[in-house]
Order: structure tokens, then C-alpha cells, then sequence
């Protein structure tokens, strides 16, 4: 008589460690009560996803804040999806967004930790000891379906209208004696290995998610494929024995593994390991016509991390926007500790949305904006130039070569209680600041600009050339801006009012025509002349740091093409 010993014995000959011995390689960590273990386990499938972003930040800073561990595995099983290096590359971009773990795969060739490998294809044989005690206790079989047998029962199914899959009388190979699996495999059959389900459809089970508290789920009755013909297992088991051996506290994953749980809770079960926690996280949504949809990979530029970095979204300000979504209660902590850093906020998962964090670029932008206003001029400057290095060379060149005219000019009303805030990323720079320049301000073709002002909404009427020549020549004649912005903006007023610029609005709305314009058009002339656009920076400070010369230069440059 043959036993499911020997069954085992036969498939895996070479294996001589047991569970027990795993569980003295990888005794329980020494970690003061309460402190999370958890972990992000990325497989090696592309670029680092938004949603990748946000499970394994919110992740690694539940570990943080409670004086935990969190570490990072590679998932990389299934040898078809995976895309050569895209594990180490996915770990570069997280170090970027400030997600480093204390534990885990680092590269190919470097990872630290007593709980590893942390590259699951490393991790054959460990996966292989459970395997082999599953066999040899009854709890997993040696399964000999052909693709064509699989496809043919998958049509039955559907014929008969019953839920898909290899399970109760459809597991054909379930009930071999070991006697019967031994001789099929001495006669080279092939074979992948199942886990033999113990489960009902028929119940329910009940279960405690730290996000979505209380559920009920089916009981799980599939025969799920635990090891392929590959000799890797699947994520379903890899999962189970990875979390065990890791000492992983809690599960943090997204959603889409919810319909998975009832299997892996069997799993822990029957093995007799004790379930860790799972927090299944919402996945990130966005709303296009009205109707909400997962962030796709596809359709949304938004949903590769990478789009956040070239676009050049400090990021400080995206993984603040991130805490947002994360927890609802984070924006009203923000605002009455504004001088704290982000991370002092003490994440919990009761205040994590259910239902889909919504995703909003908009909202994006206006996080950025502000944590960008309050940056020093010369901490922005540094980062700047770090993002035009890879991203605008043509900046960047410029850059180097003054450093400190990048920092002069976006020092402009900074320092203030209520600076400006029209940058929402480090690529809205150049376009705003790039007339300082005089290479791109000779560019600019000065017989196109745009010299007509407000007559009454939406009407514009031109103003004689000669009188606007007039007035900036005049301008120059008393140029003065070694005074402060006010007495230079009332010298400003009393040579505007001179030349007809009026600085009486009621007066202008009700009589436009006997006035050339008001004192904001006059304003507005000499910033047409030193920029070439209508919106700049403050042009009392944009004169400072151009310089006499520079300024002269400019308004006699236009004033020639009148
Ligand atoms: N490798 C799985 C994924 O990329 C990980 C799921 C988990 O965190 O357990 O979706």
C-alpha cells in the first residue's frame, strides 16, 4: 500500500527541511506589541503604478508609525508577464517618492534581512516544504488535466450553467488513491500540483478587514493550482507562505484581492498558521462623464507614477495629495499643523475610504501650488534644476549658467504671508519665467503683440502708438525702481495719469472715450514691453532683476518696431 508520504516523497525527492524547520529559520519577530509588519510585494510587470504608489506608501507608513517593519518582496512566479529589470527600476521610482523599505529585495544582486530571499522565484524550496507536507497529509494532489481536458470541462460548465472551475466532481483527480497518482507519474504523465479544498459554496464564512471591518464571504471550494509545471507556485500560495515566514502582521492590498480571500484563509487554516490581518485597500478611480472608473493603465496617463515625475509634481506635495486620499480626516490635520511634517500624522485605517479613492489631478495641482509658494527660492531653484536636467534641457542649460538669476526670479513675492502661488509643478516654470531671458525674449515677435486695452467688457479699443511711445519714453526718462514698490507704483500712476491713463474707474466706465485707458493699461504697456506676454511675475520686482540696462534695452527694442 502506498501512502501520501510516499506520493510526496516521489515529487519531491531532493526536499528534506520540514515546517517546522522553516518556522525555527524564521522565528516570530522580536517587535514591541502592536507594531505592524507589512509589506509591498510588486511583481515585476512594467512601471510603478499610481495605485502600486499609493498601497505600498500607506503601507510602509502603518509599519513607520508604529515602530514596525516594512519590506518588500518581488513577486515574480509568473514568468510570462514578467519584463526584464523592471523590479530594480520599480525600486528606484519608490525611493524617488520617498518609499524605502527597511527590509527586502533592494536589486537583483542586493537585498537585506533575516526573513529572506525576498525574490520569490529564489524561494523555490521553501515553497516546496509546504508543498510536500500538503501532499503527505492528504491536503494537495498531483492533478493530471490537459489543457484540452480543462478547456472541454470549462464548456460543460457552461453548458450546465455552473460556476467554472476544477473543484468537487469536476476535480477529477482528486480522489487518486497515491497508489494511482504514483503509477501516472512513473509513467511520465504530466502533472501540476492543487490544493485540495475542504470548502462548501454553500457557506458562509466570516471575516474581519481592518478597512472594511465585518464581512461575509463564500466559503471557497476550488482546487486552486498551488504549483505549476514551472516549478514556482502560484500567487495565491506563495502569498500564504511568503506572509507566514515573513511574519507579515498585516496583509495591505488592493481590493481586487478581496474575491481571493476565502481561498487563502482555507490556506492559513489548514496549515495551521495563524491568519495575519488584511487591510484590502480601495482601489483608485477616476471619474470621466459622470461615471466612476478604475485608473487605467491604458487610457490615463495619470496612472504611471513616472507621468507625475516628468510633468515634474514636487513630490512633497503628491504624497501629500495621497494622504488626502487616503485618510478622510488628513486635509483638516494639515491645516492646523501646517508647520509639522506630513508624516507626523498618524494614519488609521477606520478613515479609509470604501468605496474607490477618487483620483483628481485638479486637486493635485492645487496641493502642489501651495507647498511650492512656501518653498525657500533656493531649495525650489535646486529642484528645478534637477527635474530640467532630465526633462528640459533647454532650461536646464540655462540654469547652470546663472544659478542665481533662476533663484532671484523665483524668489519674486515668495518669503511673504500670502505668497504667490502660480506654479502647481516644476514644468509651469519655464513657460511663466522664460522671457527673463534675452534669447527667448529676442524671439518674440514684437509686431504681433497685443497694444489695445478694456474699453467696457469684452469691447478693446487701440491706443495711438505715439501716445504709448510717448509714455514709455517718458517712463525711462524718470526710471526709478531703487524705491519701494508703492512709491514707484504712485510715481507709475502720476506719469499714467499724465498721458491719460486714468486712475478714476467710475469715470472710465462712464465716459471710456475721453480717456486713453486706465492706470493698470499703462501698467500693463510696460510689461508688454519688458516680456512680450500680459501676465508676468510683479513687474516692480521683474525690473529689479533685469536690470537698468536690460530694461532699457527691451522697451527701446519695441518701441522701434512702432
Ligand atoms: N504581486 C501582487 C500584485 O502585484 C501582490 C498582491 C499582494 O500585495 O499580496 O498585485
Amino acid at each position: 500500500m502506498k501512502t501520501y508520504n510516499d506520493l510526496a516523497n516521489l515529487i519531491f525527492p531532493d526536499i528534506n527541511l520540514t515546517i517546522d524547520d522553516l518556522e525555527k529559520r524564521y522565528p516570530k519577530r522580536n517587535l514591541p506589541e502592536g507594531a505592524m509588519v507589512t509589506r509591498f510585494a510588486p511583481s515585476p510587470t512594467g512601471f510603478l503604478h499610481t495605485g502600486s504608489l499609493f498601497t505600498s506608501l500607506i503601507s510602509s507608513r502603518f509599519a513607520k508609525q508604529s515602530g514596525g517593519v516594512f519590506y518588500i518582496r518581488l513577486e515574480d512566479t509568473d514568468t510570462k508577464r514578467e519584463i526584464e529589470g523592471s523590479g530594480e527600476s520599480l525600486l528606484k521610482q519608490l525611493k524617488v517618492f520617498g518609499v524605502e523599505p527597511d527590509e527586502g529585495y533592494l536589486s537583483d544582486s542586493k537585498e537585506i534581512g533575516n526573513y529572506g530571499p525576498y525574490k520569490q522565484s529564489n524561494r523555490a524550496d521553501i515553497y516546496k516544504v509546504v508543498i510536500k507536507h500538503l501532499i503527505s497529509i492528504g491536503r494537495a494532489y498531483p492533478c493530471f488535466y490537459t489543457q484540452e481536458e480543462l478547456s472541454e470541462l470549462r464548456k460543460k460548465q457552461e453548458a450546465e450553467k455552473v460556476i467554472p472551475g476544477v473543484y468537487g466532481i469536476y476535480a477529477k483527480y482528486r480522489d487518486l488513491t497515491p497508489e494511482e497518482a504514483i503509477n501516472k507519474i512513473n509513467n511520465g504523465e504530466n502533472f501540476i500540483i492543487r490544493f485540495k479544498s475542504m470548502g462548501d459554496h454553500n457557506n458562509k464564512i466570516k471575516f474581519h478587514d481592518e478597512i472594511r471591518g465585518d464581512l461575509e464571504l463564500t466559503e471557497n471550494d476550488q482546487d486552486i493550482v498551488i504549483y505549476k509545471s514551472d516549478g514556482l507556485p502560484t500567487y495565491h500560495f506563495a502569498h500564504l507562505v511568503d506572509d507566514h515566514f515573513m511574519r507579515t502582521t498585516v496583509v495591505t492590498r488592493g481590493e481586487e484581492w478581496l474575491p481571493s480571500l476565502p481561498i487563502h484563509l482555507e490556506l492559513f487554516d489548514t496549515l495551521g498558521f495563524e491568519r495575519p490581518k488584511y487591510a484590502h485597500f480601495p482601489v483608485i478611480m477616476k471619474v470621466e462623464n459622470g461615471n466612476r472608473r478604475k485608473l487605467s493603465k491604458r487610457k490615463d496617463a495619470e496612472a504611471a507614477c513616472s507621468f507625475f515625475l516628468e510633468q515634474g509634481y514636487p513630490v512633497y506635495g503628491f504624497i501629500e495629495y495621497l494622504l488626502t486620499i487616503a485618510n478622510s480626516n488628513y486635509e483638516e490635520w494639515r491645516n492646523s499643523n501646517l508647520d509639522k511634517d506630513f508624516y507626523d500624522f498618524k494614519l488609521s485605517f477606520d478613515k479609509m475610504s470604501l468605496d474607490g479613492a477618487l483620483f483628481d489631478l485638479e486637486k493635485v495641482e492645487s496641493i502642489s501650488k501651495e507647498r511650492m509658494a512656501y518653498r525657500k527660492a533656493s531649495d525650489l531653484a535646486n529642484e528645478v534644476e534637477a527635474w530640467a536636467k532630465e526633462y528640459n534641457q533647454e532650461f536646464y542649460n540655462k540654469i547652470v549658467n546663472n544659478k542665481d538669476f533662476l533663484v532671484n526670479i523665483l524668489n519674486i513675492e515668495r518669503e511673504k504671508d500670502n505668497p504667490r502661488k502660480d506654479y502647481a509643478k516644476y514644468s509651469d516654470i519655464y513657460p511663466i519665467i522664460s522671457f527673463f531671458y534675452d534669447d527667448v525674449f529676442n524671439n518674440i515677435d514684437k509686431n504681433t503683440l497685443d497694444w489695445t486695452v478694456m474699453k467696457s467688457k469684452g469691447e478693446f479699443k487701440e491706443v495711438d502708438k505715439s501716445i504709448i511711445k510717448e509714455f514709455l519714453i517718458d517712463y525711462m526718462n524718470n526710471y526709478n525702481v531703487d524705491i519701494d514698490e508703492e512709491s514707484w507704483f504712485n510715481n507709475l500712476k502720476d506719469l499714467a495719469n499724465k498721458y491719460k491713463f486714468t486712475s478714476d474707474r467710475k469715470a472710465y466706465k462712464n465716459n471710456p472715450n475721453d480717456f486713453n485707458g486706465q492706470v493698470g493699461d499703462a501698467a500693463g504697456f510696460i510689461r508688454l514691453a519688458l516680456a512680450g506676454r500680459k501676465n508676468t511675475p510683479n513687474i516692480y520686482f521683474v525690473q529689479k532683476i533685469l536690470g537698468k540696462d536690460k530694461v532699457f534695452n527691451r522697451i527701446n527694442s519695441i518701441i522701434e518696431k512702432f
